[in-house]
């Protein structure tokens, strides 16, 4: 398809964010009667799902210590389960067990989640944790584990295929998506709105613009010429950058997947196990004395599943994606770290060290100054999602976004703003290891 020279609503990316938004667009403009779905055209630079939301490990979940978040997961879980069959959607729920200093957010997590209606159980103490546990997993060995949230809803999407039933729901409902011009710069009107979009490929005049770029908002941003440093949120009169990269670590142990299954025969919830007891490897050695944190499912054909991102700084000049990215292989040291917990977590896993895979995997995600999405128009018609990693399971985001700009407003975003850093509203941390929960 050749590319326009005109569009009212470009979004830039096709992503999780870029097609939901594109598809509930259409689709609402079609309904209002406030346009047609040919107003609305996706650009993306490589192919579908060609970023972090094709190879993200495709958790769902609603354990999030920020009531905002929590609000918007549940938002986005009812978009999951509406279609399941497109979105390659596993409900298969989701389960934290965690060490002490985890329990009391946990608590209070659980506390708004009965609060909501929403349908998850909790156990506290060590020995009531345990035998939980092994009432799923019949090996479960971990020690010193005091609390499991385990949540009903939620689980896990077949990630790649997601964005390709959301990429086909939104030509459904007659959005364009253009595969292969780049963003390169914006032309902007006399009130500091962008008037033309320059992509590799010729350029394109627009009434509005979403950017949905996910680890690449960085360039974006510069394009855009927004500001690049804001008030420290953790560190009162201090500025920091409002973007930096973690690379994150996930891998695979190439195995029979269906080893990774419930007493009952079941496919299990996604797990998610945080803790500081040391971990050894398979011939006795330390490979871990500092807290950890890791996950995993069953996967298609492998057991999947990572740990804590590591930082890589303020500036990813390589493509995050590109094949000689630095920060796209995990190595041995993730592998070293999350077989060793797999098998302290439980028996089955003893002995699978040799079975890691070689593939590629892992990938950057651009996470802003207090961790937080910044959901917001960056210039009077430049609406930017840009979820701070948050974000495979936030399908929901885009619905949002579509409505915002079909003359609505959203309660659910509104506390995404990116003049939250300005009026220091940042959104509480929680204990986690993690920078995502
Ligand atoms: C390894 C890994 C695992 C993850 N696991 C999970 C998980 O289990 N659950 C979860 O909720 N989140 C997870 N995440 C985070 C999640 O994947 C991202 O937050 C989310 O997918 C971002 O979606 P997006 O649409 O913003 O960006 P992307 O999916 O990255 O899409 C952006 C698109 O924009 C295109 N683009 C970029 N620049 C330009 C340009 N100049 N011109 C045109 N096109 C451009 C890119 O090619 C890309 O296709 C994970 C992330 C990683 C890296």
């Amino acid at each position: 398809m050749a590319l326009p020279k005109k569009v009212e609503y470009l979004i830039i990316g096709a992503g999780v964010h870029g097609l939901s938004t594109a598809y509930h667009l259409a689709k609402y403009l079609k309904a209002t009667g406030k346009g047609r779905g040919e107003d609305v055209l996706v650009i993306e630079k490589q192919a579908i799902a060609a970023g972090a939301s094709g190879v993200a490990c495709g958790n769902v979940r609603c354990n999030y210590y920020q009531e905002p978040m929590t609000h918007l997961m549940i938002h986005c879980m009812d978009i999951w389960e509406s279609d399941p069959d497109y979105f390659a959607y596993n409900s298969v729920g989701y389960l934290t067990a965690s060490f002490e200093p985890m329990r009391e957010g946990l608590e209070a997590i659980y506390a708004r989640h009965q609060s909501l209606g929403y349908p998850s159980t909790l156990v506290t103490g060590e020995k009531e944790v345990k035998k939980y546990m092994q009432g799923i997993f019949y090996d479960w060995q971990a020690e010193k584990l005091t609390a499991v949230l385990h949540e009903h809803r939620g689980g896990h999407a077949w990630s790649r295929q997601a964005i390709h039933g959301l990429a086909i729901k939104a030509e459904r409902e007659d959005a364009q998506i253009v595969i292969g011009p780049a963003v390169t710069g914006f032309q902007y009107n006399g009130d500091g709105s962008v008037k033309v979009v320059e992509t590799d490929l010729g350029n394109i005049e627009v009434g509005h613009v979403v950017v949905a770029v996910g680890p690449w908002i960085k360039n974006l941003w510069r394009m855009l010429d927004l500001p690049t440093k804001v008030p420290d949120p953790r560190h009162p009169g201090q500025m920091t950058e409002v973007w930096r990269f973690l690379a994150l670590q996930e891998g695979e142990i190439e195995i029979n997947p269906y080893i990774h299954i419930t007493n009952d025969g079941q496919r299990p919830p996604l797990v998610h196990v945080d803790s500081d007891v040391p971990l050894y490897s398979e011939d006795g050695r330390l490979v871990w004395d500092q807290p950890w944190g890791i996950y995993f499912k069953r996967d298609k054909h492998a057991v999947q599943g990572g740990a804590v991102p590591v930082d890589v700084g303020t500036e990813c000049e390589v493509d995050p994606y590109g094949t000689r990215s630095p920060y796209y292989c995990v190595g041995d040291d993730f592998y070293d770290l999350w077989v060793a917990s797999l098998a302290h977590c439980m028996k089955r896993y003893e002995g699978q060290r040799k079975f890691a895979s070689k593939m590629p995997s892992g990938g950057v995600g651009a996470f802003s100054a207090d961790n937080f999405p910044v959901f917001d128009f960056m210039r009077p018609n430049v609406y930017t999602i840009a979820d701070s990693n948050h974000g495979f399971k936030m399908i929901g985001v885009g619905e949002q976004v579509a409505r915002i700009l079909t003359g609505e407003t959203s309660k659910l975003l509104e506390p995404f703003t990116f003049k939250r850093f300005e009026q220091q509203k940042a959104l509480p941390k929680s204990n986690a290891p993690f920078p995502w929960m």
